[in-house]
């Protein structure tokens, strides 16, 4: 039924070797963060798939409420719901796992592993980036490495930062991630919201290069656009509570230019009484924006896995492991 919406009258036009010629060429530029250049990302994509879906795997009381909480079992029955959804679907996703939960469920990360998913890194325990110094940052993002290379025994080269926390107040987390081996970051929200996001970063794939020479891949996740405007879209609240047509709309003409977009989520958003069941008292505030949309999400992410083919970051977006 989904097959036949306008949408999928929409084709992917065909990309030209001389296309690709130009985006190589394009020379750097500035970018909003001071000393960051950057250019589009040139890459063909090896798979038939269009997008890429992500998924942070934290347990929501330790991650979100307070990072002092013991990390509880609560994020595997989670995450094996939201695995299995994808995998019925016929679509793989990467999973950015913190160095904590990997600890607590070494055979979860391996089960995805061996489904095909790309396992990344969250960093260990949710820790903001912009608290921490470089060489808690360095320190953090190597404890995470180690622990889940040692548990899927193939490199973790790809991270995305809690609470997308890496922006124009600290560009130096791209040189220690470049530093420490990492070949993509997918941390740096493509506009300002409140305490996180760069406002005018751009919205699709890009090389990053800093002051230091350091050079990344970024990957953004989706943002669309309404009245000229940048909007959420691709993940998180707005994903939960925004009517599916606008997302998937995007996701349709994004296709058609040929240019993958990258959606997200977390397993715990997949459990309509997990707020509830947190096991503390929850501000009123934080369970009206943590739980609003929970209930209809699964739903809400079928279509959208029935109407797209999703496929892992590394894949869609042409970037080698190391
Ligand atoms: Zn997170």
């Amino acid at each position: 039924m989904r097959a036949d919406r306008d949408e999928s009258r929409l084709r992917t036009p065909a990309r030209s070797s001389s296309a690709l010629d130009r985006v190589e060429d394009t020379p750097w530029r500035r970018s909003p963060i001071p000393g960051v250049q950057v250019r589009p990302w040139a890459h063909v994509s090896r798979v038939p798939a269009r997008h890429s879906l992500s998924v942070d795997v934290e347990d929501w009381p330790q991650s979100v409420l307070d990072g002092r909480l013991p990390v509880s079992d609560r994020f595997i029955a989670q995450t094996l719901r939201l695995a299995e959804l994808i995998e019925l679907r016929g679509a793989r996703a990467t999973f950015f796992m913190l160095g904590n939960i990997t600890r607590k469920a070494p055979e979860l990360a391996r089960r995805l592993t061996q489904s095909g998913h790309e396992i990344q890194t969250h960093g260990y325990d949710h820790r903001r980036v912009d608290r921490m110094t470089p060489a808690e940052f360095r320190a953090d993002l190597l404890r995470s490495q180690a622990v889940i290379e040692d548990v899927i025994g193939r490199k973790v080269s790809g991270y995305r930062a809690p609470r997308f926390s890496i922006h124009a107040g600290n560009p130096w987390a791209l040189d220690v991630l470049a530093e420490c081996g990492f070949r993509y970051d997918s941390s740096i929200f493509p506009m300002r919201l409140r305490g996180y996001g760069v406002a005018g970063w751009p919205q699709r794939a890009h090389q990053v290069r800093t002051s230091d020479g350091a050079e990344l891949i970024e990957i953004p996740v989706a943002c669309g656009r309404m009245l000229s405007a940048p909007m959420p879209l691709g993940g998180g609240g707005y994903l939960r509570v925004l009517p599916v047509f606008i997302v998937r709309r995007h996701l349709a003409v994004q296709e058609a230019l040929g240019c993958p977009e990258l959606v997200y989520c977390h397993p715990y958003e997949t459990d309509a009484y997990g707020v509830s069941r947190a096991g503390r008292r929850v501000p009123w505030l934080t369970r009206v924006h943590q739980g609003a949309g929970r209930a209809g999400f699964l739903n809400k992410l079928d279509e959208l896995l029935t109407r797209f083919r999703f496929a892992p970051i590394r894949e869609v977006f042409g970037i080698n492991e190391s």
